[in-house]
């Protein structure tokens, strides 16, 4: 079969040659063919030196995904089988147990653009995100199937992103046994169930392991906040590290009741935990009125900047909500707060957290970082695979009132 070739534009060729695996549509000169979405093309400079092989797409802005950047590759059941493989290889080498609960496959950081593949006990949820991982669909669900102790494949491709490659939503089991109505995963020695069918993105939000660990470390005693709760992750964390009392805040009635069972499935006492189904926003504020306080919040929102030109806007959300959670710690509190935006770096975050702390009255030091887990690698020549960062920051004083300060 010959392949369509692609040549790009005299001096677009340098981010290919640092191995990044996109081709934005602007730097490409002319095709030779009329490839359909999905199809490998060959990609060439300006100069006609091959590049690399990768899957088109007609619809985004990101014209090539790059499989391969050597020459002579089929886009195959082999080619793909070598690539999960090999993904799948890295996780108990990082210290993860797949069955447990695990990402198997992230997309560009494990060189399978577009593919996302999750496991959750026997069952492991795909979602493809792009035309390239689209086209083999089926190959990729029979080929998870194959791996040691799956016995199903679920498709959740019901991401937004689809539509930018104009792609259907779609969810549904493709190959395999239905899952169970939940799957049982284990993280860091707490017991969570998953909903793959109607959870959010393939159920569950794998990649805060660390940082729900990390909150146990800081929970003995404490009067917990946990803000975006969803199913309780945080929360389930917490208590298991001795909180004294912890308050789940989701908009999401059907994971807050999800998260009840986790804190039965943990056998966590009733008393230990409450849930306020609400606007996080607003719940804050409502705290706020009746002076009511904490000793460590978690503030996990979903993501908040989707574009460039949302970065300013969704800015101002992360301080607003740092800011009135600063308000409500004790001397002493601990606040935890995360931004899953890709298109907002570690520094910018960093700042906003301290002008929120700053407008709330607070001094604070930050005593860690957090990022996405280890089974969520990030692609070196790929740095749009970073995404996820928290901060870990404690107030070290209330300041007095400023205004009352330099009255006379
Ligand atoms: N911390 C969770 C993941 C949070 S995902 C975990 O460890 O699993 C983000 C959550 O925020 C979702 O459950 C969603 O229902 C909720 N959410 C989104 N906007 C909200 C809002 N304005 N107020 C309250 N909850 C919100």
């Amino acid at each position: 079969m010959t392949r369509t070739k692609i040549f790009l534009k005299p001096g677009r060729d340098k981010s290919v040659r640092l191995r990044h695996p996109w081709i934005f549509s602007g730097a490409i000169r002319n095709l030779e063919g009329a490839p359909e979405s999905g199809d490998p093309v060959e990609i060439y400079s300006a100069g006609r030196e091959f590049l690399a092989v990768g899957a088109f797409s007609a619809a985004s802005q990101i014209a090539v995904r790059v499989w391969e950047f050597a020459r002579n590759i089929e886009i195959d059941r082999e080619f793909l089988r070598e690539r999960i493989q090999r993904a799948v290889a890295l996780r108990p080498r990082l210290g993860f147990v797949p069955q447990q609960g695990c990402r198997l496959v992230f997309s560009e950081a494990d060189n399978l653009p577009g593919v996302i593949a999750d496991r959750y006990g026997a069952t492991v949820v795909l979602c493809l995100l792009s035309a390239g991982a689209e086209k083999y669909r089926e190959v990729l669900a029979e080929l998870f199937l194959e791996l040691d102790g799956v016995t199903g494949v679920y498709e959740r491709s019901d991401a937004a992103v689809r539509t930018r490659e104009e792609l259907p939503m779609r969810t549904g089991l493709i190959c395999g046994e239905e899952p169970p109505e939940f799957c049982s995963i284990e993280e860091n020695d707490m017991k969570l169930l998953v909903d793959v069918r109607r959870g959010h993105k393939t159920g569950f939000y794998l990649d805060q392991r660390d940082a729900r660990l990390r909150v146990r470390d800081f929970a003995a005693g404490k009067r917990v906040l946990n803000c975006f709760s969803y199913t309780g992750g945080f929360g389930v964390s917490a208590a298991l590290g001795g909180a004294q009392m912890v308050t789940d805040v989701d908009s999401s009635a059907s994971a807050l009741e999800l998260a009840g069972r986790n804190y039965q499935e943990n056998k966590i006492a009733p008393e230990q935990h409450e849930s306020i189904e609400g606007d996080v926003f607003c719940v804050l504020r409502k705290f706020r009125a009746e002076k009511r306080r904490f000793d460590l919040i978690v503030l996990d929102p979903p993501k908040l900047v989707e574009s460039q030109k949302a970065l300013i806007r969704g800015a101002r959300a992360y301080k607003d909500m740092a800011l009135c959670a600063y308000g409500l710690l004790e001397e002493g509190g601990v606040l935890f707060n995360f931004s899953c935006s890709g298109l907002m770096d570690e520094e910018f975050f960093r700042k906003i957290t301290f002008e929120a702390a700053l407008d709330a009255g607070v001094d604070a030091v930050t005593v860690g970082s957090l990022r996405q887990s280890g089974d969520h690698p990030v692609l070196l020549t790929a740095p749009e695979s970073f995404y996820l960062k928290g901060l870990i920051s404690v107030v070290t004083r209330r300041l007095p009132n400023r205004n009352d300060d330099t009255k006379e």
